[in-house]
Order: C-alpha cells, then sequence, then structure tokens
C-alpha cells in the first residue's frame, strides 16, 4: 500500500498508473474506519484496477467546533485496516496541502439541495463538504467516486457537483453497512454510552414502520409516528423527513414520485446520529 501526504507524490504515482490505462476508483474518508468504509473500498476494488483512499478530517465541514475537536481519530488502526482489504493508496494530506492560500472552491449551483434536511440544522456543513470534495476531487481526478448511502443527502450533493463541473467521474452508492441489530455504522457509534447504544436502533426501527406502512397512513401520519418512537425512546430528534429521492424535498404523494427516501438525524446523548432508508425506487 503507498502511503502518500503530499499532492505531488500522489500526483506522479496517479499520473505513472492512469499511463498504463487502468482505472482508479476513490474512496474519501474522515478516518475513524468501520466496516462501512471498508465496504467502499472493496466495491471499488471489485470494479476498478486501482484504489485509492483519502483520510482527512476537514475542519470547514464542522459547524459545531466541538464536533471537530471530539472526532475520533485513530490513524495507526485506520492504515491496519485499509492494509489488510489491499487498498493501492492512501492519501493523508495536512490542512495546509488541501487549503492553500490561493485555492479557491468554485462556486456550484446546488438547486437548494444543501438547505434542506441537515441544511436547516448544520448551517454551513454542505458549504464545507462541497469545497473539501471540489479539492479532493480536482487532485485525484478519478474515473469513479464511492460514496456510501449512509449520508445520502451528501451523495446527491456531490453528485451535484459532478454534474455542474462537468467532471468525467461516475459516482457510485455504496449501500449502507450496519450493525447486526440495525444501526448503521458510523465512526461517531464509539461516542455512543452503552445505554444510548442499544437505544440507538430505534432509528433504524422506527424507519423500517414507516416503509411497512407507506401505503396506509399520510405522509404526516408517518412522520409523527416515526417520530413519536424516537423520541419515547429518549433520543431526541431533529427532523425525520420523507423526500424525493432526487430533490429532498417532501413528499405529499407517494404515487407522484419515481424514488422516495426517509431520512432522520437524532441525538443519542450527546451524540448526533444519521440513517436514512430508501421507501420507493422505481427503476
Ligand atoms: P466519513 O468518514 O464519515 O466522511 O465517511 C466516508 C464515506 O464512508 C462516506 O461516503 C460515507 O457515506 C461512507 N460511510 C460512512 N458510514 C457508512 C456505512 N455505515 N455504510 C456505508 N458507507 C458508509
Amino acid at each position: 500500500m503507498q502511503y502518500f501526504k503530499t499532492i505531488d507524490h500522489l500526483k506522479d504515482w496517479l499520473a505513472e498508473n492512469r499511463q498504463k490505462g487502468l482505472t482508479i476508483g476513490f474512496a474519501p474518508t474522515m478516518g475513524a474506519l468501520h466496516p462501512g468504509h471498508v465496504s467502499l473500498v472493496e466495491q471499488c476494488h471489485r470494479d476498478q484496477h486501482l484504489c485509492v483512499v483519502s483520510i482527512f478530517v476537514n475542519p470547514t465541514q464542522f459547524n459545531n467546533p466541538e464536533d471537530l475537536q471530539k472526532y475520533p481519530r485513530t490513524l495507526e488502526h485506520d492504515l491496519d485496516l485499509l492494509y489488510a482489504v489491499d487498498t493501492d493508496a492512501v492519501f493523508v494530506p495536512d490542512v495546509t496541502e488541501i487549503y492553500p492560500s490561493d485555492w479557491q472552491a468554485p462556486q456550484v449551483k446546488l438547486d437548494g439541495l444543501d438547505e434542506r434536511l441537515e441544511g436547516v440544522f448544520r448551517p454551513g456543513h454542505f458549504k464545507g463538504v462541497v469545497q473539501v470534495m471540489a479539492r479532493l476531487l480536482e487532485l485525484v481526478c478519478p474515473d469513479y467516486l464511492y460514496m456510501g448511502q449512509k449520508d445520502y443527502q451528501q451523495w446527491t450533493i456531490i453528485h451535484k457537483l459532478i454534474q455542474h463541473l462537468r467532471l468525467p467521474i461516475q459516482l457510485v452508492m455504496s449501500p449502507t453497512v450496519r450493525e447486526a441489530d440495525g444501526l448503521a455504522m458510523s465512526s461517531r457509534n464509539v461516542r455512543l454510552t452503552p445505554e444510548f447504544r442499544t437505544k440507538a436502533v430505534v432509528i433504524h426501527q422506527a424507519m423500517q414502520w414507516i416503509k411497512k406502512h407507506l401505503h396506509k397512513y399520510t405522509i404526516d401520519q408517518l412522520q409523527e409516528h416515526a417520530a413519536h418512537l424516537i423520541n419515547e425512546t429518549g433520543l431526541r430528534l431533529e427532523y425525520v423527513g420523507i423526500v424525493d429521492g432526487y430533490d429532498l424535498k417532501s413528499v405529499q404523494q407517494v404515487d407522484q414520485h419515481k424514488k422516495i427516501v426517509v431520512c432522520v438525524a437524532a441525538w443519542a446523548g450527546d451524540v448526533r446520529l444519521i440513517d436514512n432508508l430508501i421507501l420507493v425506487d422505481k427503476k
């Protein structure tokens, strides 16, 4: 596994391999890796010649300084995991490498995607995500980009970014990897107390309840009941949104959408969790 701290070395390696006609897949991460991240690498490996992973805790996407400070950092463990799944290259840049003083993020028209769901509760978050992804994609120029369904809204925004900048990159959505009880794997889960770790499963249960009863109740009733389930367990719900899978606008009539997703954010103690489930996907 190649380990790069600087852009110049990474770029030389990428150019060398591109000349050989090898396809390059890329999975950006913030480290504290778990099997969800590993699944991106494995999928990338199955489909592409080479898999590049970046580990960079992007300060500009944290709207809350305490969240940034508490974000788990486990580089040694991350490198062991990546090595074990035959990752070809790992890029671990410093902040000055990603954001040199003369670099400016492109202005991207997101058509309101960044204002809904997470956008309401984490102002500025997606601006930071777009900034770091624009930079990473400019540096790595992958043929394929692997990102998780776990961060569904982020996926739609990066899809828009790629379209807007007309980048020759195929964006792949990797399915969410869950714990045995249904909790979506997340780097933040290590911060859950044992009590909240047990209770956190209610997020998945509430979304499954919505999926099961989608055609039985109104959207408002579905959202209200899911909110009730989550709050009565002792989590603090921020939102439950049944939204169109493309524009993320609230759904009124289920039969008028090709793709529908339910997205949830809730606090389990002082840990903020997000998750989602695809309810309708008509190909
Ligand atoms: P992060 O390190 O949280 O920025 O995540 C890096 C990438 O891993 C993103 O594309 C996430 O959507 C993806 N990811 C995080 N958790 C999971 C999971 N449980 N299953 C699948 N992909 C995930």
